[in-house]
């Protein structure tokens, strides 16, 4: 893409033209739908991994890898090192509730299976 001004060509996410300072709409609006597309799936993941974290950790799992992922594949952002942080802890969550659950299988399992015997 080129600067409106002095036609120079530009990097994408540049904001200003390096050649003439300019602040083209054609400058500004790629950067901004850039963003969009990158930092919205990793964050909705990051709440949606959250929440199911706590409710199913099981669902919770490929929504929390696939943020970290995107995360961790476009870092640099404040956007992006929250939803970062926010897989990290919702894995955390869905491990330790996972856990929790299994543990919670096992000792019902043993009182099941003393209560039979007994
Ligand atoms: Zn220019």
């Amino acid at each position: 893409m080129n600067c409106v001004r002095c036609g120079s060509l530009l990097q994408e996410g540049d904001q200003v033209c390096k050649y003439c300072g300019e602040k083209g709409e054609e400058v500004n609006a790629a950067p901004e739908a850039v963003v969009k597309k990158i930092h919205v799936p990793s964050l909705v993941l990051a709440i949606v991994g959250l929440v199911f974290a706590l409710l199913l950790p099981l669902v919770a799992y490929p929504c929390l890898i696939v943020g970290l992922v995107l995360a961790v594949k476009k870092r640099g952002t404040h956007k992006t090192m929250a939803a970062l942080v926010m897989c990290i802890i919702g894995l955390i969550v869905a491990v330790v509730n996972s856990a929790l659950g299994a543990c919670m299988a096992v000792a019902e399992l043993m009182y099941v299976f003393s209560a039979s015997i007994l």
